[in-house]
């Protein structure tokens, strides 16, 4: 992927920030863009908005050598604007083949961009509608992914930096997603 030039954001990208952790993960978190300490370092989620997530991924249970964490795009937009859809869908084969390769029993889907990669259609209205407790048609309250022959449980949630702009909104509403994640987490370890 280093030499991709598929999209725009090919131009201003220091480092292509592919991903990094398990190679078996059960757990994958996909974001939404470099941003500056990223493309600085190649490494997904280095400022604070990647502290959150640590401090997130502390409560769930996991580290984030057990799982995976890419974004939507792998290389940083100019002045950290949102990835355009045509950028997603250019970067989405790589996604793809990433959720292929590694088979995450879970991918969690951080903020609208990360949740309009993953739809052929417009995301329209609030993305409080695709969280687990809004959803009318999957009982269990799990979405669901199919890629090459692999289904993975999806979630979605808040984007960490929303923590940092509205944290007390933030905890309240995403509390009960992560404690939903880190109850699946341990019941998934109980049946290995
Ligand atoms: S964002 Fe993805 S598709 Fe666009 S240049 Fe970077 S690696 Fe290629």
């Amino acid at each position: 992927m280093e030499g991709c030039g598929s999209c725009d954001l090919c131009h201003d990208r220091t480092k292509v920030v592919f991903g990094e952790g398990a190679t078996n993960p059960l757990v994958m978190v996909v974001g939404e863009a470099p941003g500056e300490d990223e493309d600085t370092q190649g490494i997904p989620f280095v400022g604070k908005a990647g502290e959150k997530l640590n401090s997130i991924l502390e409560y769930v249970g996991v580290t984030r050598e057990e799982i995976y964490i890419t974004n939507s795009v792998l290389c940083r937009p100019p002045n950290n604007r949102n990835p355009r859809a045509e950028e997603l869908e250019a970067c989405k084969w790589r996604l793809d083949l990433q959720i292929q390769l590694l088979k995450p029993k879970l991918v969690i889907l951080l903020g609208k961009i990360a949740t309009q990669s993953m739809q052929e259609q417009p995301v329209k209205g609030a993305l409080s509608q695709f969280f687990p407790e809004n959803l009318k048609e999957q009982k269990d309250g799990w979405l669901r992914y199919s890629v090459g022959g692999h289904e993975a449980k999806v979630l979605i949630t808040y984007h960490p930096s929303y923590h940092l702009r509205s944290p007390e909104r933030a905890y309240r509403t995403t509390l009960p997603h992560w404690t939903r994640v880190k109850k699946w987490v341990e019941s998934e370890r109980q049946a290995i």
